[in-house]
């Protein structure tokens, strides 16, 4: 027979753990699933600098490892292991482990995050944590007088560079396209920017550096009788080409936009299935901030407490 959880949190990064603290403290015995990257995005950073409460900065590792006690603390059951497929027909609703554990669970907090998009090329991973990264927000105050080239024409590759722009002494954007695909306002601002560059029809190649990031080779106009390369020298690489939410696995039951963000009800982490929520990046397009993450893994575990109560599952 399969087990029977009360609540199950699907991912470990903020929303997740914070949505096991405020689950196991309402005694709900909250169970949650890690997935393939136990503590989500925010174990690939360096410092985090911006989450409230920590003066001196912490690693991404240590605050998801701190978060991780806590939920631990109160009796939140942490288990190694991805969610392979669900069933939301109808509640208590079936969600499978690695394809083989079947489990019935009576409220579903979906907290799997997203994913930034990279550009797929080897150098990448050779310089991650060392010069590449992929939230300007997280890491650009290491950049401080320094030169950095930011990947997209979004609006996030705007908003980054902008950031961005306000620490380091130059931004170089670079553009696959010779436009940029951003709102008219954020075009307008980054054009203007005194410290941003834009370079368009501009591809990379590679990125150089001895341990660190140095530089970065470029293409422009390539394939055509103007295509020349280009060396800029930069100490950090920001891609900014998109995120991709982790909502695959739950597409079939649960609304999503037309990139995959779940869709919830009324700013609250409500689906439209009753006793399934979602939290933090799967279902933030615009924040997919740490903090934010955690704020709305409270809400989820509020509402899921909410729903038991009500149905008389537990807390009655
Ligand atoms: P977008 O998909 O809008 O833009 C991605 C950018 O990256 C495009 O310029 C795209 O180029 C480029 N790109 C994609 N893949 C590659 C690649 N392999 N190599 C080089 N360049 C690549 O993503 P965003 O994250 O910018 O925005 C997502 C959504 O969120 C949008 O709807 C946006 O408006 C919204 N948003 C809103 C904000 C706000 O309102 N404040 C802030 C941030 C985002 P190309 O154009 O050639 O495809």
């Amino acid at each position: 027979m399969s087990e029977k959880i009360h609540c199950l949190i699907i991912g470990s990064g903020p929303a997740g753990y914070t949505a096991a603290i405020y689950a196991a403290r309402a005694n709900l015995t909250p169970v949650l699933y890690e997935g393939m990257l136990p503590g989500g995005q925010l174990t690939a950073t360096t410092d985090i600098e911006n989450f409230p409460g920590y003066p001196d900065g912490v690693s991404g590792m240590q605050m998801m490892d701190d978060l991780r006690r806590q939920a631990e603390r109160f009796g939140a059951e942490i288990r190694y292991g991805s969610v392979t497929s669900v069933n939301f027909a109808a509640a208590p609703y079936i969600v499978v482990i690695d394809n083989e554990t079947e489990l019935v669970a009576h409220t579903v907090i979906i907290a799997t995050g997203a994913s930034a998009k990279y550009l797929g090329l080897p150098d990448e991973q050779k310089y991650a944590g060392s010069g590449v990264s992929a939230c300007a927000v997280c890491d650009g105050f290491f950049y401080r007088n320094r030169v950095v080239a930011v990947v997209g024409g979004g609006d996030t590759a705007c908003e980054e560079a902008i950031y961005l722009a306000g620490l380091a002494k130059k931004v170089y954007m670079i553009v696959r396209k010779n436009y940029l695909r951003a709102s008219t306002i954020m075009q307008e601002r980054v054009m203007r920017h005194e410290k941003i560059e834009i370079l368009f029809e501009t591809e990379t190649l590679g990125l150089t550096g001895d341990g660190v990031v140095q530089g970065v080779d470029v293409v422009q106009h390539k394939e055509t009788p103007m295509e020349t390369k280009q060396h800029l020298e930069i100490d950090g690489f920001f891609l900014a080409i998109g995120h991709k939410p982790n909502s695959e696995v739950f597409k079939n039951w649960l609304a999503t936009d037309e990139v995959g963000y779940i869709k919830t009800l009324n700013g609250t982490p409500k689906t439209a299935v009753e006793g399934v929520f979602a939290a933090g990046d799967v279902a933030d397009s615009n924040y997919r901030q740490a903090v934010t993450a955690a704020a709305s893994g409270c809400k989820a575990a509020i509402e899921a407490e909410k729903y038991l109560t009500q149905k008389r599952i537990c807390n009655a």
